[in-house]
């Protein structure tokens, strides 16, 4: 791998040169070379298109000739000066009533399926509920609902898929698989950016919005653009992903976004052959945490074949089973959180002008 990465140094090298040679930096420092596709991420000014274009023609042919490199894509982006830091997105109120991001602290906890599960509970409430999945660096939508085409554009707006009769958007349905692992900060808040404005939500209840692990720029950035109704927090009971799980709730809490409560995924094993409940990472470590810090506890699910496999061929359980006892406990979460957006909702203060 390395080996092949200095190959591909070494092409622009030779390619990037006089004139060029300016360039060098910025190429050999923005790729990524995945199952024999190489995929450039450059972040270029809107008027030096053209030029980049060409650059990219030339590499492209030179590129060509080494043996382990089947594909090319350069990924485009560019960036207006804006105070992302800052600037509220006018009229968020279009984009949802609810706007509602699922984090949690670390990566492979259920975040993504607790999502997906989620807004289809909601939905069955008679919501008009749409899915953001934000997770830039391991988007998982497109496995989650089976779909893999490009998005259609209206009015130079994206149209979200249906999935399941949610509005998904992904960033995993517009680019190729694994090439925003490279991006930094500006960039991830660019996307974020763009997915929430530049894409045709209609008429939504809510938006579930699955983020990045982590505490990073994407949750700044969406804390700071729109008015979020309440953060979810998902955690496995071992005590790893609950002090992560922690630093994801008090990030929240610092820049004024509510809780709108912690749910514990894998908490259990139901067996059913002998029947009982199997501890398997210990159980009720996200309860406690949720009554030690004063937010609300939305529930527990267990870890489950069926629930893995049903995600993992794109359909999640809630649509395959809907009468399966896990997608009883979902709806059950799905109801609380209806409960408490309107609850949040009365309890945020208005001003009266009279
Ligand atoms: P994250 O979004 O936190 O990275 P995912 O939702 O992608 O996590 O889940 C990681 C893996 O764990 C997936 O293969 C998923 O099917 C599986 N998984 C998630 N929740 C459960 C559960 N309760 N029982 C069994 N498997 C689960």
């Amino acid at each position: 791998m390395e080996k092949n990465n200095n190959k591909i140094v070494n092409v622009l090298k030779n390619i990037l040169i006089g004139d060029l040679a300016n360039y060098l930096n910025i190429y050999s420092k923005n790729f990524l070379l995945k199952n024999n596709n190489l995929i450039f991420t450059l972040e270029i000014e809107e008027n030096k298109l053209d030029h980049f274009k060409k650059i990219n023609n030339i590499i492209e042919s030179e590129m060509n000739a080494l043996d382990f490199i089947s594909k090319i894509d350069f990924l485009m982006t560019s960036h207006k000066k804006i105070n992302i830091e800052t600037e509220k997105i006018k009229d968020d109120s279009k984009i949802a009533k609810y706007i509602i991001p699922v984090a949690s602290g670390k990566g492979g906890v259920g975040k993504s399926t607790t999502s997906i599960n989620l807004a289809l509970a909601i939905q069955s409430l008679e919501m008009k509920v749409g899915i953001l999945d934000a997770d830039i660096y391991g988007p998982s939508l497109p496995r989650l609902t089976g779909i893999n085409v490009k998005p259609d554009m209206y009015e130079k707006k994206l149209i979200p898929h249906n999935a399941f009769g949610l509005q998904s958007m992904s960033i995993g349905y517009l680019l190729p698989e694994d090439s925003a692992t490279i991006w930094r900060g500006p960039m991830v808040m660019s996307a974020i950016n763009q997915l929430l404005t530049e894409v045709k939500w209609n008429n939504l209840d809510f938006l579930i919005i699955d983020m990045p692990p982590g505490t990073g720029d994407a949750q700044l950035t969406l804390s700071q653009k729109v008015q979020l109704a309440g953060a979810i927090i998902v955690s496995t009971p071992q005590d790893l992903s609950l002090i992560d799980a922690r630093k994801g709730l008090n990030m929240f809490k610092k820049v004024n976004v509510p809780i709108l409560g912690i749910i514990e995924n894998m908490s259990y094993f139901l067996c059913n052959k002998c029947n009982t409940k199997h501890e398997i990472f210990g159980h009720g470590g996200a309860k406690k945490e949720a009554i030690k810090l004063g937010v609300p506890f939305l529930g527990e699910i267990p870890l489950d074949i069926d629930l893995r496999s049903n995600s993992d061929e794109g359909k999640p359980i809630f649509i395959k089973s809907p009468e399966n006892y896990i997608s009883t406990l979902y709806l059950d979460i799905a109801k609380k959180i209806i409960k408490n957006v309107k609850k949040s909702n009365l309890e945020s203060p208005k001003i009266i002008f009279d």
